[in-house]
């Protein structure tokens, strides 16, 4: 509940709604002149030094009102970003709904207070996300239903959204638009208010319609619809108070709007369905004529920076380019804070050693805990975190200018080709990151053919976790530490993942000729407006929201890890460890895929999470039965080089990265996403089929 104050009691930086006047006579009209009306925004700016009089700003004007007087005044305090987290009675339901993209998420999170992600691709919310917000005379319940075109129901977004509406649980509807594309949004806001008594239609973006020179008459739209109409910028949280305004209107009054576009039932369903869609775009079109005017083209640097990003000689190398920068950027960055942190690790392992020392406690407890569970924990942060905390912030500024939804566009051909979908491309994107995000993405493919052939091949492109490890081994074998070395390690990066693109497609043609048979559906993906990307909340959002989130997952996986990698180390059965009986299993498979047994049971061992591969197999190799202390990259290259790696073993390696079975929380991911044992073991064994094929063909030719 929030809280109930007189505004005596109001400390400066508070800001409170007006519920009550206690007084009466001559002191009550006094606090009305000054505009103290139920509903209305009052916020403490200070106490004079004496703590009495305190003033308050209040409609624009700051006033000092004396404690005898204000202790008359009730209010109801805002908490931070006036949410609240409770249902309370009387409580209003109001359905947030809007085209994909069009700054719902951004509403919902400004009203309520909430962290929702938001992201510039369309149809990213699939399901629908509850908040509570407190206006100035209600307290609504916002529900933010998934982003769509229409009502029509023909995808699993519009259905939901439709049947959210139909079943009047909303007192309410606000409709986001986007202000710098409005007639074509009106054809979702005319559905809505057919279904919905009441509604409020929110035209967002006005700041990019303002910068377009596009200039939106609301008052007439507003007439013309019959419904109140907000122009707001959801970016700055304080233009949604009229927003709030207009629904706390709206819900007061009875009176509803009504609203029926082509009523006539001749005809079969498509028939209908056709009609109607024309009527709604007329109907769009008369309610915009007159109200929009357009000072410039408005689009003109949009359709610019088009030609360089999808254009026909640019979309690709740019897209190759960025890539490497990309990843150049993150190699480069990540160097001196993961030399850094691994440094740390080590001077800390010292002070830990000393301690285990001091308290008399076992040798094979100290070997158990420090050498195998803590020293695997410190190569996943010091190795993983520096690139994530680079690659993820510089990735989500590219989803926020809105370029992903341009790859998939450009992509769309190729995907085609195979089967499957553009949208295919942007699930591909977020598979960079974490395939199980990645997999979790594919819900926005809307067939469920194409979403299974997206599923089965997210795999193919490196998360970040594979990602350390391939940039540890170019580092080693084919590059030098120099800046031209670097760019050379990002140009052998993006070509390998050039490389898992290709595995994927190819993938994906072979699936949708076989087990996944059938015609590519249709497709429309809306390519938004570039916009200045918020660093500041890049920064943030990527770090909590990603980097954290799966670097506390790895360390999850990777303390386990290593206790079992420590155990099966140092049971020794007969004259041999387990694992070095799994290593001399796995030789003769190891071997004809250029590899050899330790590497592949590292593999294995490294299910839990892929960054543990590596220590894994320098723990092996030193057969101390516990991780080596890793020291320098060139230290590194030295033990790999004695235990017979060459080149063709480091390229190997690196393909079998690239292509097997994906993680334990990937594997989970898709378990859950297609609820079938099968397809989750197709999707590990597809990728192991391709890269045990590459890898036992590259050691044919070149070994
Ligand atoms: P949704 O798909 O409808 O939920 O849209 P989001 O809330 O994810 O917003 C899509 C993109 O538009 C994000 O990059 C937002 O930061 C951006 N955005 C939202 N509202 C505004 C606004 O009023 N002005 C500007 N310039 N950008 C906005």
């Amino acid at each position: 509940m929030c809280e109930i104050i007189s505004l005596k009691e109001m400390q400066p930086g508070q800001r409170a709604y007006v519920k009550k006047l206690l007084a009466s006579g001559s002191i009550r009209r006094r606090l009305l002149d000054i505009g103290l009306v139920e509903g209305t925004e009052i916020k403490c700016v200070g106490k004079s030094p004496a703590g009495d009089p305190s003033a308050f700003y209040i409609r624009g004007a700051v006033i000092a009102i004396r404690s005898e007087d204000s202790r008359n005044v009730i209010a109801e305090l805002i908490e931070e970003g006036n949410q609240c987290n409770e249902r309370e009675p009387g409580t209003k339901v109001i359905a947030l709904a809007g085209n994909p993209n069009v700054g719902k998420s951004t509403v919902f999170n400004g009203l309520t207070g909430l962290k929702q992600h938001t992201g510039n691709w369309p149809g990213k919310t699939v399901s629908s996300a509850r908040g509570f917000c407190r206006t100035g005379r209600h307290h609504l319940e916002l529900v933010d239903i998934p982003g769509t075109y229409s009502l029509m129901a023909h995808s699993r977004e519009e259905e939901v959204a439709r049947d959210f509406l139909e079943s009047g649980e909303a007192d309410a509807a606000i409709v986001i638009c986007d202000a710098t594309c409005l007639e074509r949004n009106l054809n979702l806001a005319l559905q809505i208010m057919e279904i919905c008594p009441k509604v409020v239609l929110c035209v967002n973006l006005m700041d990019e319609a303002e910068k377009r020179g596009i200039e939106i008459d609301i008052p007439l739209i507003s007439e013309r619809l019959g419904i109140p109409v907000v122009g707001i910028t959801a970016r700055k949280k304080a233009t949604l108070k009229a927003l709030t305004d207009a629904v706390d209107k709206l819900l007061d009054t009875e009176k509803c709007q009504c609203c029926t576009i082509s009523s006539d039932l001749a005809g079969t369903e498509q028939e209908r369905e056709d009609r109607k869609v024309t009527e709604l775009v007329k109907t769009a079109e008369k309610i915009c004529e007159g109200a929009i005017s357009y000072e410039k083209a408005h689009d003109l640097r949009d359709r610019r920076l088009d030609r360089i990003f999808t254009g026909k000689v640019w979309a690709y190398p740019v897209m190759l380019l960025m890539l490497a920068l990309i990843l150049w950027i993150t190699i480069v960055g990540a160097n001196y804070p993961s030399e850094l942190l691994s440094t740390g690790f080590a001077k800390l392992q010292v002070k830990l050693t000393a301690l285990f020392q001091a308290a008399g406690a076992p040798a094979w407890l100290h070997d158990m805990l420090i050498l195998g569970v803590y020293r695997v924990l410190a190569w996943v942060v010091s190795v993983m975190l520096p690139p994530m905390a680079i690659f993820f912030p510089l990735f989500t500024i590219l989803e926020d200018a809105g370029y992903l939804p341009r790859i998939a566009y450009n992509m769309d051909k190729a995907f085609k080709c195979c089967g499957a979908c553009g949208k295919q491309a942007l699930t591909t994107c977020m598979g960079f990151g974490c395939n199980a995000v990645g997999v979790m993405g594919c819900r926005i493919i809307d067939s469920p053919r194409e979403r299974l052939l997206a599923i089965l091949t997210n795999n193919f492109v490196p998360c970040n976790g594979r990602f350390s490890a391939l940039i540890a081994i170019i580092a080693m074998f084919f590059a030098s530490g120099s800046i031209s070395g670097d760019f050379g390690a990002a140009l052998i990066l993006t070509l390998l993942i050039v490389c898992g693109i290709s595995a994927a497609l190819a993938a994906t043609a072979l699936l949708s000729k076989t087990l996944l048979k059938g015609m590519p559906s249709s497709f429309t993906l809306e390519l938004p407006p570039y916009r200045r990307p918020q660093f500041g909340k890049v920064i943030v959002r990527s770090i909590l929201d990603r980097t954290i989130f799966v670097l506390a997952r790895a360390a999850a996986a990777a303390a386990p890890a290593g206790l079992i990698v420590w155990i099966l180390a140092n049971t020794v059965i007969g004259d041999m460890s387990i694992l070095d009986r799994m290593v001399c299993l796995l030789e003769p498979a190891g071997s004809l895929m250029g590899l050899d047994g330790a590497i592949l049971t590292a593999f294995i061992l490294g299910l839990p999470a892929n960054e543990i591969v590596i220590p894994i197999t320098i723990m092996i190799y030193t057969s101390q039965g516990s991780l080596a202390d890793l020291g320098s990259l060139a230290e590194m290259q030295q033990l790999f080089i004695e235990n017979g790696w060459t080149w063709v073993t480091a390229v190997c390696t690196m393909m079998f990265f690239l292509m097997h079975w994906p993680c334990a929380t990937t594997l989970l991911t898709i378990k859950k996403e297609t609820g079938s044992i099968k397809w989750t073991l197709m999707a590990a064994l597809i990728p192991t089929i391709f890269g045990f094929i590459v890898c036992s063909l590259i050691a044919l030719v070149f070994q």
